[in-house]
């Protein structure tokens, strides 16, 4: 069955089509639109030929026919794809569940109106997502069907020990504002994927995530379940990030609304739009481009940038050992995670009195391996740490298929 992938942003959507088969899974077309409501730049690969596109993309539902369009025009490159009528399902990545939604959903109008509940929670991120539906909808007709898959599901069995913030029970009762985590398609992929390395049950699966991409946020996992995350309400919380400043202390929102005469709304797009490895460098929200820039240019502010994302990561590490209770493995994923073996050092090394023996050399190497995926602890680390690459998409097109499979 063939089911496409979308990642609908506010101004970017991300798409993938992917080809699950009993005993194969794998992707025939991958590819991003940026820059939609402008001149758009789309990036489509089909096997190992990429085609970069512009045209002027108003909306989600133009970006779609777009993407679609230009998909069949190229379908003679798809092996096996017969067009349109081959597109058995959509599963989409919504970003905020709420309390309601513990797994993915097939949608249905009283899912869709349950999604537009939670835009409150979520205003960015939401509404896109719904658009996205819509949008289908419009394109594939009404009888395609579709399947929402959260970020905020898989730290539904938190406990509430977790997830209450200390503030007058009211505000919770009255309007929800609790902590919800995010990026838990990708914990639950590579939780899952530990689990095959290193043949343990879900009971046995005590670890710490840390998905370090342009988003940031760590989880602690005990027997196989969210216990917590560093993300709260929204994705602000938590690690320090690209642009968002995570963890901070409430009143300098007053304080730099008075002092620069800014707006609460303007204060809370500087914690997440210009903050972070941004806000502290001035350079770059850029991960890779900060290393380089120390490397070129020792820039103080550049090293102050890193060193900070890594203190705060390794913090939440010591939290959640304490948290989970005796930990299986430390894993690392996104782009960061997967990539740097500077980032990765210099948040788990040094830690042999917390039953971390990390392996810089094993580390090292795996910069340079073609499959990210290894151990970079050593023998006998009384906690293994592991590089594991995040697969969101292929979770939300199992995720999809199964449901489409079950409602046959
Ligand atoms: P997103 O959260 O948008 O999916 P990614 O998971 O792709 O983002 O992560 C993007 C981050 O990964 C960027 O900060 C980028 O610089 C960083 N990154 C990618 N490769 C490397 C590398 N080799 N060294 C350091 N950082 C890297």
């Amino acid at each position: 069955m063939n089911i496409l992938v979308l990642n609908n942003g506010s101004s970017s959507l991300k798409f993938q089509l992917a080809a699950l088969e009993d005993h194969s899974e794998s992707i025939l077309v991958s590819g991003v639109v940026e820059r939609i409501g402008g001149e758009a730049l789309v990036t489509i690969q089909i096997e190992d030929k990429t085609f970069k596109l512009t045209s002027p993309i108003r909306d989600t539902t133009q970006a779609l026919n777009f993407v679609i369009k230009n998909i069949i025009q190229h379908q003679d490159l798809i092996a096996g794809f017969k067009g349109l009528g081959d597109i058995h399902g959509v599963g989409h990545r919504v970003v905020h569940g709420g309390e309601r939604f513990k797994a993915s959903v097939l949608i249905d109008k009283d899912i869709l109106s349950a999604l537009e509940d939670c835009i409150e929670l979520a205003p960015l991120h939401n509404p896109a997502n719904i658009k996205g539906i819509e949008a289908i909808q419009d394109i594939l007709g009404p009888k395609i069907p579709q399947v929402a898959v959260f970020d905020t599901a898989f730290h539904a069995t938190m406990p509430e020990s977790a997830w209450l913030y200390a503030l007058p029970y009211s505000s919770y009762r009255r309007h929800k504002i609790r902590r919800y985590g995010f990026h838990g398609t990708s914990y639950r992929y590579v939780s899952e994927r530990y689990r095959e390395v290193s043949r343990i049950r879900a009971e046995e699966c005590n670890i710490i995530i840390f998905h370090l991409g342009n988003g940031c946020s760590a989880c602690a996992i005990r027997g196989g379940e969210s216990i917590d995350t560093s993300m709260g309400m929204t994705p602000t919380e938590g690690l320090v990030m690209g642009t968002r400043a995570g963890d901070l202390d409430p009143s300098v929102i007053e304080m730099i609304g008075t002092k620069e005469g800014m707006t609460f709304h303007e204060v809370q797009s500087l914690l997440n739009r210009n903050s972070g490895l941004l806000g502290i460098s001035g350079i770059t929200s850029d991960m890779r481009d900060l290393i380089a820039e120390v490397a070129e240019h020792q820039d103080r502010r550049a090293q102050l940038a890193i060193d900070i994302f890594a203190y705060r990561a390794r913090k939440y590490l010591g939290a959640y050992i304490a948290a989970i209770g005796p930990v299986k493995a430390v894993i690392f994923s996104g782009g960061i995670g997967e990539n740097s073996s500077l980032i990765r050092e210099k948040i788990a090394d040094g830690l042999e009195h917390m039953g971390l023996l990390f392996d810089k050399d094993a580390n090292v190497k795996l910069d340079k391996a073609k499959e990210k995926l290894g151990k970079i602890s050593k023998t006998g680390s009384p906690v293994e740490i592991y590089v594991i690459p995040t697969n969101e998409e292929i979770m939300i097109a199992r995720d999809t298929l199964k449901l489409i499979q079950a409602q046959a």
